[in-house]
């Protein structure tokens, strides 16, 4: 596979290593001398078990994640987590109230569905906009909760914890979708984290559940049963067909992370990538504008306003970045302007270009 032009900055589905793309693509059609294709194998046979294997293997290495949590691949995505978090946990204590932090439009949506399911209590005061993360001495904690709940890094308003919250014994369930094995993190500070694949460590239609074993079999008798932890814990992620192509894909991408020196070597190139950006913009004279709160600015989302919001600027921005390959760099619709995701596949020679043509734009039209 010659190498590729485009530059995609893509939000998510997001930019993939081109090496798990050519294993992918030399496999695609005779998987490990089966004859047929991954997407052709029975999810019971010995080679989609090796993968599945592997897949929770790799992460299990990359994460060092403790024998007492399990790891499940599901579908429904970052949404169905939104509904199967409260349908498993949420009649863990009496009153069935869980917290939620919300700093952002991803953990909003989450407690908007949890309110179905039981007492929502909003631990944040509610914000204009999500530009931060107010200081912990603010928080409304309920020591009652069944959980904590909380997005570690928000795609859409890039704002990133780079602190676990500290919940004094109440389980905390955290929304890692965007954010997985963009550094190291402690397992073991957690009940539940998820992570759709697609951001940053696959293709879609795969959903990671990591869950400590005592958290299972808690959950309401109206959970579907394709969204039951303990169910499907107890079948290898196999209770009904997984998505079994999403996951050799994952499993690809943990072996290109493992070679690239795991979560720690991430989170190095991952500081020095954003930092990049975050300077540019910073040194821009107002040009280039963060609103985020320094503190809770993302490594991985970076979204930028040009001239205060100069809409008109701002289109002749990505006019000028796609001719010269660079995608996907439109912020989310609901926020506007531009939206840098440097997810782990981007390399530092990417950053690079976008910062050089970054420079180059404010020197034309300041
Ligand atoms: C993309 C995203 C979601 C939603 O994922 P879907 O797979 O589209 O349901 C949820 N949370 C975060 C943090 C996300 O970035």
């Amino acid at each position: 596979m010659a190498s590729r032009q485009i530059i995609n900055f893509a939000p998510g589905p997001a930019k993939l290593p081109e090496e798990v793309l050519q294993k992918a693509q030399d496999e695609l059609c005779n998987y490990n001398k089966t004859g047929v294709s991954v997407m052709e194998l029975s999810h019971r046979s010995s080679d989609f078990t090796k993968i599945i294997n592997n897949a929770e293997n790799g992460l299990r290495d990359l994460l060092n994640i403790p024998q007492n949590y399990k790891v499940l691949f599901m579908q429904g995505g970052g949404n169905g987590q939104f509904s199967a978090v409260p349908l498993n946990l949420m009649n863990l204590k009496e009153g069935s109230t869980a917290d939620y932090i919300v700093t952002g439009s991803w953990s909003a949506k989450a407690a908007k569905e949890a309110d179905k399911y039981g007492k929502v209590n909003m631990v944040l005061p509610k914000q204009e906009d999500y530009i931060g993360i107010p200081d912990q001495c603010m928080w409304n904690l309920n020591p009652g909760a069944s959980y904590v709940y909380y997005c570690a890094n928000e795609t859409i308003h890039g704002v990133e914890f780079h602190d676990i919250p500290e919940t004094n014994g109440v389980p905390l369930v955290c929304d890692m979708s965007s954010n997985i094995l963009s550094r190291p993190v402690d397992i073991s500070k957690f009940g539940v984290i998820y992570a759709g694949a697609q951001k940053n460590i696959g293709c879609a239609g795969v959903t990671l559940v990591i869950i400590r074993d005592d958290l299972l079999g808690h959950a309401m008798p109206v959970c579907p049963v394709i969204f039951d932890y303990k169910i499907q814990a107890g079948n290898n992620s196999c209770y009904n067909t997984p998505p079994t192509f999403s996951i050799y894909i994952m499993g690809l991408v943990f072996k290109w992370l493992k070679a690239q020196g795991g979560a720690q070597a991430m989170a190095k190139l991952n500081q020095r990538k954003a930092s990049m950006i975050y300077d540019l913009v910073d040194n821009s004279n107002g040009f280039y504008v963060s609103p985020v709160d320094v503190k809770s600015r993302s490594f991985m989302n970076i979204p930028i306003r040009i001239k205060n919001g100069d809409e008109h600027l701002e289109k002749i921005f990505l006019d000028e970045a796609l001719k010269q390959d660079m995608i996907q760099l439109k912020g989310h619709r609901s926020v506007g302007g531009i939206r840098v995701s440097l997810y782990n596949a981007i390399t530092m020679t990417e950053t690079e270009k976008l910062a050089v043509f970054m420079t180059k734009f404010r020197n034309n039209h300041q």
